[in-house]
């Protein structure tokens, strides 16, 4: 079971306000100290109906801004916090004025440093022929072979995937093994430089004409291939033939299974049918693309692809509304968009009860946040 980290903030808000609230007090009190000095000065002097008078003021001064402090104080009850209210809320109404902006997005909010570059970087950028890849100087990736587990193969020796989506990948296949024994997904095609994909490219317009190449293959820079995120699935079967032959991935059969369950693992499909006029591509039912679960969760339940999802979530912000979504088992997950700011650095904010975040450029104008909220969560 995961703690709930906003019942520490809870309890640090309380304390705080109780503080402030009895600061408050103890100047109240110094005030009343001073002016019982005072009456004491009048009292010494005695000098006859004159001061009697004076006394009978200060004491009606006195009594008169007791009365305030009595008015002030229970006014100052009435914003202390009760258990009742709920914590989440960003209300003005129900955290009361003795918070300063500064100090209630304090207790809400945790920031996290990203760059400009980011804004091109992370398992939700869109790319396409519309908004092509951004190539880092260098980028991080892991050798398929070397990382993966028994339960599927690697075609060769020289495919390269983010490790992020290997480790997504190794799950994935790992429980589609366990469901069929089948040992027979394998990886056919990974990482590519804008070269590869050109030679690739090419190759296809030679052998296969250019109608299939335009259909099917994107153009060098428009490419999931550079990413890292986006792959290729076969099958290697031995089953058939004594011939061992290699398929594209076609979800037939048991393989149906990896479209049902690929976006609890973080996978969508990235040119299904259907969606040709939004992806540019016919639907190629071979490549996977690894965007997160979240992600994946909300693109599958909204049946959109990511040309449509890097619209769809820019409606929901941190400040605004944000999307909820719970997943089958139970997880529960907040995004939103924090459009790019324009400067060289750029603060992200993370609510301070998630359990775990990622954040992610969309590779046009801003970052895509996914919040774990842990399990079976109520949308506030
Ligand atoms: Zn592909």
């Amino acid at each position: 079971m995961h703690q709930e980290p906003r019942f520490s903030a809870k309890n640090s808000t309380k304390t705080s306000a109780k503080r402030t609230v009895s600061q408050r007090r103890n100047s109240v009190r110094n005030t009343k100290l001073r002016y019982t000095r005072n009456v004491n000065q009048w009292n010494s002097r005695k000098t006859g109906t004159m001061s009697g008078i004076a006394v009978a003021l200060v004491i009606m001064i006195l009594v008169s801004m007791l009365l305030l402090i009595v008015q002030n104080v229970s006014f100052e009850k009435k914003n202390i916090f009760s258990e009742d209210i709920p914590f989440e809320n960003p209300n003005d109404d129900l955290y009361g004025p003795d918070l300063t902006p500064a100090q209630r997005d304090a207790y809400l909010t945790q920031y996290v440093t990203v760059t400009a570059d980011d804004v091109h970087r992370g398992p939700t950028i869109l790319v396409n022929t519309e908004y092509p890849y951004v190539f880092p100087e260098e980028q991080l990736l892991s050798s398929v072979f070397l990382s993966k587990t028994d339960s599927y193969k690697a075609q060769n020796g020289s495919l390269y995937l983010h490790p992020e989506t290997i480790t997504a990948l190794n799950d994935m296949a790992d429980a589609f093994y366990a469901k069929t024994q089948n040992p027979s997904l394998m990886v056919s095609g990974a990482y590519r430089t804008y070269e590869q994909q050109q030679e690739h490219y090419d190759t296809n317009l030679k052998r296969r004409g250019e109608k299939y190449t335009t259909s099917f293959v994107q153009i060098p820079g428009a490419s999931e291939h550079h990413t890292g995120y986006g792959f290729d699935l076969a099958t290697y079967d031995t089953r058939e033939s004594l011939d061992a032959l290699i398929y594209p991935f076609s979800p037939v059969g048991e393989y149906y299974w990896v479209t049902q369950n690929c976006a609890q693992y973080g996978f969508v499909l990235r040119y299904p049918p259907n969606k040709d006029s939004k992806t540019g591509l016919s639907y190629k039912t071979w490549h996977y693309r690894y965007v997160g679960v979240a992600h994946a969760l909300v693109m599958e339940f909204a049946d959109l692809v990511l040309e449509e999802y890097v619209d769809f979530i820019r409606e929901y912000t941190y400040d605004g509304k944000r999307y909820y979504i719970n997943a089958a088992n139970g997880d529960a997950y907040v995004l939103y968009f924090v459009p790019y700011n324009g400067e060289e650095t750029q603060k992200i904010p993370i609510p301070r009860r998630c359990l775990s975040y990622t954040v992610s450029g969309n590779n046009i104008d801003g970052f895509i946040v996914a919040g774990y909220l842990g399990e079976d969560h109520e949308e506030e």
